[in-house]
């Protein structure tokens, strides 16, 4: 049993997900109050490279050709066996897809307690837990002696868990991991002409408040005339009148912007949390109660109708 904060990191296809650098930001203000080390723990093939620039006092690397992609089966043997023998005082993993998956099944199989939706720590080790969708945010004691935890962002900017040194690297051994029920078999690559949101500086969010697939257009004028990209809520998405390489949230892309204008969204936390990295974030919602004006640096309580037509002609008659 050690009081180390283990932090299980994200990658993908060669790139390390930005959660897994606030997790590493998370787990360095909670080790110092827990007493043990931050160790990140990189499972991969090949891939030991990925982790020079990790904020963390030790790096745990189990490499197998099992693990060159993630899948759910392998990850969940190698940290099963890795938790078992280690007990490590916290694991972290991101409240993303991969994560929420692993830790998940690892707390059931290992009876141990899950923290889920993590933002930050305190100071003396307690946690700060968005519950309610986001809508309260629970303080508690991390459960003893092992706990699991799923960590969003928002509380640790990514840059809090990069550093310029590199960490040492200690090589762990891996389990077997035959028989496998479930492999990768392919990738499936997003529309390849379209642009990637997540590297746009200026993004024009539509929601479900533009109400019909003709009333893009607008969004698109706006866009044009202000240099920027449309992207959407899922609701947007789901009804197909955007492509889901434009999904901002929990199960599209995180954005961080310059600007981000988000016209007609609630602001429901799982598209909030894709958002939190953005420079400014502007609102444009009729409903002054809507969660979205909470982290709007500007609001506007208005009819996007209202203000888009007016706003892009005013924009393209300056130009
Ligand atoms: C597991 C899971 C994953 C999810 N992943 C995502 C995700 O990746 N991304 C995502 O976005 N959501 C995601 N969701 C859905 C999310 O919970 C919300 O349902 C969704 O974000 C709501 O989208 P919205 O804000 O466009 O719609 P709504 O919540 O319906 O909000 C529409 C808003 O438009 C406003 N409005 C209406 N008319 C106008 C008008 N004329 N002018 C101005 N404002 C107007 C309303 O006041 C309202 O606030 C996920 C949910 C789950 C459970």
């Amino acid at each position: 049993m050690s009081q180390d904060i283990y932090v299980v990191i994200e990658h993908l296809r060669g790139q390390v997900a930005d959660i897994s650098y606030t997790m590493l930001a998370g787990a360095r203000e909670l080790s110092p109050a827990a007493g043990g080390k931050v160790v990140a723990v990189l499972l991969g093939h090949n891939a030991k490279d990925l982790a020079k620039d990790f904020a963390a006092d030790q790096v745990l690397y189990l490499d197998h050709a099992a693990l060159a992609e993630f899948t759910s089966d392998a990850y969940q043997l190698a940290l099963a066996d890795l938790i078992g023998k280690d007990q490590p005082r916290a694991i972290l993993f991101g409240n993303t897809s991969i994560g929420a998956d692993v830790a998940s099944v690892l707390s059931m199989r290992l009876g141990l307690p899950l923290v889920n939706s993590c933002r930050s720590f305190t100071s003396n080790a307690k946690f700060i837990s968005q519950i309610c969708g986001g809508k309260i945010m629970a303080e508690g004691e991390l459960p003893s002696p092992t706990a699991l935890v799923t960590m969003v962002p928002g509380g640790y900017s990514p840059d809090q868990g990069r550093s310029v040194d590199s960490p040492p690297i200690a090589e762990s051994a891996v389990p077997a991991l035959e028989a496998l029920r479930v492999t990768l078999s392919k990738y499936i690559e997003p529309e390849s002409a379209d642009v990637d949101i997540s590297k746009e500086p200026l993004l024009i969010a539509v929601g479900r408040g533009i109400q019909n697939q003709d009333n893009i257009e607008l969004a698109d004028a706006l866009a044009q005339a202000i240099g920027g990209v449309v992207c959407a809520s899922r609701p947007v998405i789901d009804q197909g009148w955007l492509s889901t390489s434009r999904l901002v949230g929990k199960s599209g892309k995180q954005v961080k912007p310059k600007v981000y204008f988000a016209m007609g969204i609630s602001g429901a936390p799982e598209h909030v949390e894709a958002i939190t990295q953005s420079g400014t974030i502007i609102a444009v919602n009729t409903d002054p109660k809507a969660p979205i004006f909470d982290i709007a640096k500007y609001g506007v309580q208005m009819d996007l109708f209202e203000l888009v037509e007016v706003l892009t002609g005013q924009l393209k008659a300056k130009v």
